[in-house]
């Protein structure tokens, strides 16, 4: 393997699901629903490729959902874009973060991430060589370091690569901390890359996008994706939202790792978006029940539940149950109780920073969560 992926395992999703699999463990590691999209969206795509759309789509995105996303980020923050110039569409959110980074981050720029980070940004940052400042967000309530953050900005600082509402943590950033980040960018003339992923399924409070910040939009691309939002995880359709002079940038790292994403499945997508308001209600209503079927349940098992404002993570402290770390901890609820979480620890630049914490999903049917939390009852 080439030196810039060295130092990378399989990722943690695939370890655990796979032990999940071998063990006949309930998997409450990686996020993937246990239930299926909507009726009407699947429909959509079958009629797609009933009606011959299966050649490559436009590079950038088929015309009704560049539209279609430009609509809802309308609606949603406000900001009107121009979906022909403005938004791309990518395979998933993750060809998105690769696209952005690839397309504009040059090597030894620096980049600040937000500790625990999702996995592919740290390897995506590796790939580009590309330096990581890593500002750790501590529990109890993982706010932002407001002087750490000031002190990792230097003249060599190319951008800032932000997740909200956050995984692993289900933290969501405050108006006055994206406050604080939109002046440093603007003060370091730094960019910003925000992973929106989960932005519907915020619970707590209203997800805030950082591009409506004032004199934001300019320097940053929104990321986001349809998996989540409509329990399809495995299409993997996403996007970058950016102003043309970033698009460009995005764009042309896309046209050439992938160059267009699968045709039918834009279009499906397309019709999903116009989903009515009530969809997105009822998602977040059933999301917010099944929340508290695993929050209260993990409280009940004796763990020390961080509390999580939005996507469909929870993390937890499992030192109560005396086991050396987070990884000693996961193979133990595998082998011995029959239930799959995920370590933190790989989350982080220094893995002991996680050592404590553990993630566990709730995007199974209530059921499943049910049984899940009695087995840890029994046997933890
Ligand atoms: N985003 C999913 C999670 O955090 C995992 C996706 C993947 O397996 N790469 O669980």
């Amino acid at each position: 393997v080439a030196k810039r992926l060295e130092k990378f395992k399989t990722t943690i999703f695939t370890q655990m699901s796979m032990l999940a699999i071998k063990h006949g463990a309930i998997n409450l590691g990686q996020g993937f629903p246990n239930f299926d999209g909507p009726e009407f969206v699947k429909e959509a795509a079958i009629e797609a490729i009933k009606a011959g759309k299966n050649q490559y789509a436009r590079g950038y995105g088929v015309p009704d959902l560049n539209s279609a996303v430009a609509a809802r980020f309308k609606k949603d923050t406000g900001l009107v874009v121009d979906s022909e110039k403005e938004v791309t569409i990518t395979s998933g959110c993750t060809e998105a973060i690769a696209a952005t980074m690839l397309g504009l981050i040059n090597p030894d720029d620096e980049v600040i991430v937000f500790a625990p980070f999702y996995d592919s940004y740290e390897a995506t940052l590796s790939m580009v060589g590309a330096k990581i400042k890593s500002i750790t967000l501590r529990p109890p309530d993982f706010s932002v370091p407001i002087d750490e953050l000031k002190a990792a900005f230097s003249k060599n600082t190319r951008a800032v690569l932000m997740n909200t509402p956050h995984n692993p943590t289900g933290k969501m950033f405050t108006r006055e901390e994206l406050e604080v980040i939109s002046s440093l960018a603007i003060e370091n003339d730094a960019l910003v890359f925000s992973d929106e992923v989960y932005d519907k399924l915020a619970f707590e409070a209203d997800h805030i996008s950082i591009a409506s910040l004032p004199n934001m939009y300019e320097r940053t691309v929104t990321l986001n994706s349809l998996g989540k939002t409509f329990s399809l995880t495995g299409w993997k359709i996403g996007w970058a939202i950016a102003p043309p002079h970033l698009t460009w940038g995005v764009r042309q790292a896309h046209s050439y790792l992938t160059f267009a994403t699968s045709t039918p499945m834009q279009s499906a997508a397309a019709a999903a978006l116009q989903a009515p308001e009530s969809y997105y209600e009822e998602l977040r209503r059933d999301y917010k029940a099944k929340k508290e079927i695993l929050v209260e349940g993990l409280k009940s098992v004796g763990f020390v539940v961080y509390p999580s404002s939005g996507t469909y993570f929870v993390v937890v402290d499992h030192t109560p149950f005396g086991l050396e770390n987070d990884v000693a901890f996961c193979e133990y609820l595998i082998k011995e109780v029959g239930v799959v979480a995920i370590p933190t620890s790989v989350f982080y630049l220094n893995p002991e920073d996680g050592k404590n914490l553990v993630r566990f999903t709730f995007c199974k049917d209530e059921e499943t969560l049910r049984t899940a939390v009695e087995r840890m009852k029994q046997k933890l």
